[in-house]
């Protein structure tokens, strides 16, 4: 077997390969003692093959067992470029990948080079702490569950509500400001909706970077990575469109919470 384990900032995602196929598992990063307990009882003599922020903590961990470190952002443009061939025919030479981890990270990807093109603080971490401050919510899957029945129009501000009636000079419907909407005297707003308003603002915030990294780049697909897409469907359907819009296509492969992992594994 080979064991690629990414520990984040948030969760420690593990990838296993197996009999041609891949078992993922992953834990909070609180869980860290009982992920290096399941590691030593699931894996082999082979050596455990760590990266991500929090590795040397893990590796501290698995003493009497040979642990690697591998550099995060190389293992995880690899297991990107593996996961897309799982699903495509042909994998981009050159593109940008963005990771929605806690934070945000995007790496210009290109004939085995990787340069960092910067980040933003704004991503998953935001998508908790935010939502939790607002609507005391903090389970990431019951935030996802109530941003689906959200509506941000009474939040967000759109291009048209500023021009109101007026030829606006780039397209009315995107958004003009986040929570830009919201004023002492407008009527108040459910969970739902401030909720589906964080996506929004996290989801436009990584977006509008990776486009702007992209063309800075030369690159017209993104590769878009990280826990933060796991079963959030108004995150990807934002960030879709809105490369779309930019003649930018989005890649969100399926299990690209484990491309660090994966990408370790196959180190
Ligand atoms: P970083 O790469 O920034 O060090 P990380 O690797 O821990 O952090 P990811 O695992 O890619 O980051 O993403 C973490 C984000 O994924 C969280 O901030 C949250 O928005 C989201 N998330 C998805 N599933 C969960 C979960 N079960 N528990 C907590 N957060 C989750
Ligand atoms: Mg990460």
């Amino acid at each position: 077997d080979r064991i690629g384990v990414d520990a984040g900032g948030t969760l420690i995602k593990a990838a296993v390969h197996r009999e041609e196929k891949w078992i993922y598992r992953s834990f909070p990063l609180s869980q860290i003692d009982a992920c290096a307990e399941w590691l030593h009882l699931i894996s082999s003599e082979r050596s455990i093959h760590l990266t991500g922020g929090k590795a040397g903590k893990l590796k501290e961990r698995l003493r009497g067992r040979t642990s690697v470190i591998f550099p995060e952002f190389a293992v995880s443009a690899e297991g990107a470029r593996q996961l897309i061939a799982y699903e495509r025919d042909v994998v981009p030479d050159a593109f940008l990948l963005t990771n929605v981890g806690t934070g945000t990270s995007l790496n210009y990807v290109h004939s085995g080079k990787i340069d960092w093109m910067g980040g933003s603080g704004v991503g998953g971490g935001t998508i908790i702490g935010l939502s939790g401050l607002l609507t005391g919510i903090y389970d990431f899957d019951t935030l996802i569950q109530y941003a689906s029945r959200g509506r941000r129009t009474m939040i967000d501000l759109t291009v048209a509500r500023i021009y109101e009636g007026e030829e606006p000079p780039i397209a009315g419907d995107l958004t003009a400001s986040n929570f830009g909407a919201v004023s002492k005297d407008s009527s108040s707003s459910s969970p739902e909706d401030q909720i589906a308003s964080v996506i929004g603002l996290v989801a436009e915030t990584v977006t509008s970077l990776s486009i702007l990294a992209a063309q800075r780049a030369g690159v017209n697909t993104v590769i878009f990575a990280g826990s933060t897409f796991s079963g959030n469907e108004l995150l990807t359907e934002i960030v879709k469109r809105y490369c779309a819009e930019w003649g930018i296509t989005a890649m969100i492969p399926r299990h690209g919470a484990y491309c660090g992992a994966i990408g370790a594994a196959c180190s």
